[in-house]
């Protein structure tokens, strides 16, 4: 008997993934799924809606590789700090990997054609498949009807005839699809990565033009409280106790910690990016930023300060 056909799918966990994974499930293909995290996204999307639908998933940190991408993307940005061609490049470059060393017969992704006017125009998927050198072997259930007939399509491994032909961005057909399909939950179009959101991505981009060589840790801190920049040195003020409690863990070797000694208030965390130690008056003004975010404490002239330099 012939073998089931297996697929790796880059899945996102957003609907446009899962439908492209029930379209394939639906004429007899294995699929597995495959997601990724960074210091900007998790998997959190891609595990929830994985055990929604039953589907397998391998999840791959590409943490570092990606970082290096975002700093310096070969085909440009989206609107905000997005890399998304790169990013998408480096995600298939690992799923052919994976299909090669585990022996799947292709790769799929739950791309729509001109869904996305940056990375998902004909020209964008063309120059994905090649330069991922899966040039045959990436399947696109939801647009491939519009796509050149792939390797499995021509060796019958996939039935051309039940994938789709979806352009553009109105999801309607999608919507419809995850009726039949009884898909009831599924996360807004392009939610979940930070280098989408507008005020993350001001953030990153000083923090590139400032601190060049930064690191996973720097980008980890750029999630949380209010920043501010002295000089070479980045003070970091808590918005709340979750955030002045995930500050605490976030230090670093060199990290100057305030908090207010007699009110209630955020901890503040002072980076300094510069050569020498953190002068006098950089933690003077953390001090005054810490005193300032406490609404009991902001009039008040007997405020006393812990100061803790993490060694
Ligand atoms: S939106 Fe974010 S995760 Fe998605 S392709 Fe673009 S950079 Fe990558």
């Amino acid at each position: 008997m012939r073998r089931k056909p297996r697929a790796i799918f880059l899945f996102s966990g957003g609907l446009d993934s899962i439908l492209g994974v029930k379209i394939l499930q639906e004429q007899g293909i294995q699929v597995a799924g495959l997601t990724f995290v960074s210091c900007f996204f998790d998997a959190s999307q891609a595990k929830k809606s994985a055990k929604e639908i039953g589907l397998s998933l391998k999840v791959v940190d590409i943490s570092d590789e990606h970082l290096k991408i975002v700093k310096n993307p070969r085909y440009g940005r989206g609107k905000v700090m997005n890399p998304c061609i790169d990013c998408h490049l480096l995600m298939l470059k690992y799923a052919k990997k994976i299909m090669q060393k585990e022996k799947f017969d292709f790769v799929a992704t739950g791309e729509v054609l001109e869904e996305r006017p940056m990375s998902q125009n004909k020209q964008a998927l063309l120059l994905l498949e090649k330069e991922s050198s899966l040039s045959g072997y990436l399947l696109r259930p939801l647009s491939a009807k519009l796509l050149e007939k792939t390797i499995p399509e021509e060796e019958e491994l996939v039935k051309r005839e039940k994938l789709l032909d979806i352009r553009g961005r109105s999801r309607k057909v999608q919507i419809k699809l995850a009726k039949k399909f009884k898909i009831k939950e599924y996360p807004s179009p392009a939610g979940g990565c930070l280098l989408t959101d507008p005020e993350f991505g001001k953030r990153l981009k000083e923090l590139f033009e400032k601190v060049p060589q930064c690191g996973k840790l720097d980008i980890y801190l750029l999630k949380y409280g209010r920043h501010f920049w002295r000089k070479k040195a980045k003070v970091v003020v808590g918005r709340n106790e979750k955030e002045n409690k995930v500050l605490k863990k976030l230090v670093q070797p060199g990290d100057v910690l305030i908090e207010m000694k007699n009110y209630s208030g955020p901890t503040t965390l002072v980076r300094n990016y510069g050569k020498r130690k953190c002068s006098s008056e950089i933690i003077d003004f953390a001090k005054q930023l810490t005193q300032y975010y406490s609404t009991k404490a902001r009039t008040k002239k007997d405020v006393s300060f812990k100061i803790t330099s993490i060694t």
